[in-house]
């Protein structure tokens, strides 16, 4: 039974009250079945009740589970670490500083991106610019640096103005140009920008190699990130990866970034580190950043009492191991393949789908006014009526945002790295009979055909 005492998102709505998990399947106290089709918010990305995970939980529970950080570190911690540098570049070492949330990972990789400059008698570089469709976590921080206007709006004043660019958001780019004769008008923003504010008062800039929550997946075209890189290395400020949503296989990749061959200075990773059974979070450091600190002050002055907790490097470390020995990696491939083939050919069927973007299985659908094109008014509504309507019919997916990030109906799908062939059809059918359900009670200037293929 839901209580009045527990402040759940919406005060006003009821939710299901969840009983068991199990693979890609989610079970409430009435019995009723979900696909866990968003892995949560893009989270749980091995599943639901994994027993390796769960032996690992348990094994290190028994030995210890919390040390404070101060007085010791653990072999859990130090292993993990070490993993995560094994995968993140054959180029450089990087260091690992563990928290437990994606939102405390933004705000370590902000602190350290100012460190690194005052290490070198460099005062005043601490703005972080960032892009205006953007999420990067929640706490005061961090939201001075996203771009979601509505988890924005009531905290304006105690913000941070941090400045933003453009999004590589093509399906709609706010220059009204087209990929390659735009030249990548958007990366030439953020050396504008650069020049404008003065690269000595700016520490870094900030981007999710794909725009999660606040953009539905919005992808770049091929040469984006190496133009940022350069923009970045010319200007002398250093480039922070926000990898909480794309990181360790999600995009079909073990990092997003390196589909564009890129690496970054800083990069941040959460949800599916802990995959749902831990909360922990990470803030990754290259070499060059680490330098100057372990030369200088020795200290990064960042993490809370929890961080590096044994028990939840424990759990991430045997996520990691999970991930390597199922080759989830190359399944997000072959899995995010055919969910993209088969919700193109729902496109031609529903042309209020405009847009289907996103890699591996990460996947943002825009819906749109299927004439124009154009955001569709009451758009929030909109995205929540799908949202509804799957969950009613057992599937789960993310509601997320487009356009402006405030007018744009969007949803993120992307379920369990782990999803098989046979889920991914059971998937692909729930949805489709969700759509026609919505498209049977849509207004007739929302129906139509799409002719066209707008995918990318
Ligand atoms: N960065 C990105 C890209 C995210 O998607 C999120 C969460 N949606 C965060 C940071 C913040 O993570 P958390 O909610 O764990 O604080």
């Amino acid at each position: 039974m839901a209580s009045a005492y527990l402040i759940k998102p919406h005060l006003h709505r009821t939710y299901p009250i969840v009983q068991y998990g199990k693979g890609i399947y989610l079970y409430d106290t009435d019995g009723k079945k979900y696909i866990d089709g968003c892995s949560g918010a893009v989270t749980a990305n091995l599943g639901h009740g994994v027993q390796e995970i769960i032996n690992a939980m348990n094994k290190q529970a028994k030995k210890v589970a919390f040390v404070y950080r101060s007085q010791f570190t653990s072999e859990a911690a130090e292993a993990l670490a070490e993993k995560l540098n094994k995968h993140i570049s054959r180029h450089t070492h990087y260091w690992t500083f563990l928290v437990n949330s994606g939102s405390e990972a933004t705000e370590t990789a902000m602190k350290i991106a100012i460190q690194y400059w005052q290490e070198q008698g460099i005062n005043g570089k601490n703005k972080i610019l960032s892009r205006w469709l953007s999420y990067h976590g929640i706490t005061l921080g961090a939201l001075s640096m996203s771009g979601h206007p509505t988890r924005r709006v009531r905290f304006v004043p105690l913000l941070e103005e941090f400045p933003s660019v453009s999004p590589p958001y093509c399906y709609r780019c706010p220059y009204h140009c087209t990929y390659p004769s735009c030249r990548l008008r958007c990366a030439d923003e953020l050396e504008e920008a650069i020049i404008r504010i003065g690269a000595e008062h700016i520490a870094a800039f900030i981007a999710e190699p794909i725009v999660g929550a606040a953009g539905a997946a919005i992808t770049p075209p091929d040469e984006y990130y190496k133009r940022i890189r350069n923009i970045c290395d010319r200007h002398n400020i250093l480039f922070i990866a926000d990898e909480v949503m794309t990181g360790l296989g999600r995009t079909g990749k073990m990092f997003a970034l390196e589909h564009w061959n890129v690496e970054a200075d800083i990069v941040t990773l959460g949800k599916g580190l802990g995959a749902g059974y831990t909360p922990i979070a990470a803030t990754l450091a290259s070499e060059r950043v680490m330098e100057p600190i372990l030369y200088g002050s020795g200290v990064v002055m960042s993490g809370h009492t929890l961080s590096a907790n044994p028990l939840s490097a424990a759990t991430a470390l045997a996520v990691l191991e999970f991930i390597e020995k199922h080759q989830l990696v190359q399944n997000a491939n072959k899995i995010g393949g055919y969910l993209f083939e088969q919700l193109r050919s729902l496109q031609a069927s529903f042309g209020w789908i405009g847009d289907i973007r996103g890699k591996g299985l990460l996947i943002g659908m825009e819906f749109v006014h299927p004439k124009t094109k154009e955001m569709i008014p009451s758009s929030l509504a909109f995205t929540d009526m799908v949202v509804t309507i799957a969950q009613k019919n057992g599937l789960l997916v993310y509601p997320s945002a487009s356009g402006n990030g405030k007018d744009g109906a969007a949803i993120i799908i992307a379920p369990p790295l782990t999803m098989n062939q046979e889920e991914a059809a059971e998937f692909v059918d729930l949805l489709t009979r969700s759509f026609v359900e919505i498209d049977h009670d849509l207004p007739t200037w929302m129906k139509g055909k799409n002719h066209h293929d707008n995918g990318q």
